[in-house]
């Protein structure tokens, strides 16, 4: 027994999808297709769409945000997880991928609850916060491009009601941001952010080894 957490063999990692997964046809449709990609390791992990499935339901989220879409997974995860009149409005700027998703989204009979903004995220969250939005969504999901983050962050906290929920992907990196040697454009940006989150009092926040890392922030309710 260990109180660190523990590195994933692949076989113990089969062993937790072997345990735990329980992921709809649909998906796993979804994510074959995906995989076929040469963007194919862009998708999130099956167990973390689940993961995500559970905070929806958890939290019992009505009004979601996703910055990054790619091929639909996570949204897909989210919105057979949302009710019937839930609503997620999805962001991305990429025609191809997205109409992936759009077509399993309509096949899964959840397309009505996903709104895709075909836009940069920033310009459609400062729409939504121009109308009225702030403090009107339940989640956020964040996982675009990694120099944008902090913007999407600011951005999705106004967004959030108080106890809403950000979910950050990729704040590990592949392991990146903790090797010296490595000074790229994303991996610095997602260290500043991750240092950043740390400070921020206007959240509760916690970061999960999860797939390739992922930060959970709570806003307070006094921020
Ligand atoms: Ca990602």
């Amino acid at each position: 027994m260990t109180n660190k957490t523990l590195q994933l063999t692949d076989r113990l990692y089969e062993y937790l999808i072997g345990v735990s997964l329980r992921e709809p046809e649909i998906l796993r449709r979804l994510r074959a297709e995906t995989s076929a990609l040469p963007e194919g390791n862009m998708q999130i992990a099956p167990e973390q769409g689940q993961f995500m499935a559970l905070l929806c339901e958890l939290m019992g989220a009505r009004r979601a945000l996703e910055v990054g879409v790619f091929t639909g997974y996570s949204a897909l995860s989210v919105a057979l997880a949302l009710p019937p009149d839930g609503r997620l409005i999805a962001c991305d700027v990429n025609a191809e991928w997205t109409a992936i998703a759009r077509r399993y989204w309509n096949e899964a009979g959840v397309g009505g609850k996903i709104d895709l903004r075909l836009a940069p995220a920033a310009e459609t969250l400062a729409a939504l916060l121009a109308g009225g939005g702030a403090g009107s969504f339940d989640l956020a999901f964040i996982d675009a491009d990694k120099e944008g983050y902090r913007d999407y962050y600011e951005l999705c906290l106004k967004l959030l009601r108080p106890r809403g929920l950000i979910v950050v992907d990729n704040v590990l990196w592949s392991g990146q941001v903790a090797d010296p040697a490595v000074h790229d454009p994303a991996t610095e940006a997602i260290r500043r952010f991750n240092a950043f989150v740390h400070a921020d009092e206007r959240v509760r926040v916690a970061l999960l080894p999860v797939a390739d890392g992922l930060t959970l922030a709570l806003k307070r309710p006094t921020s």
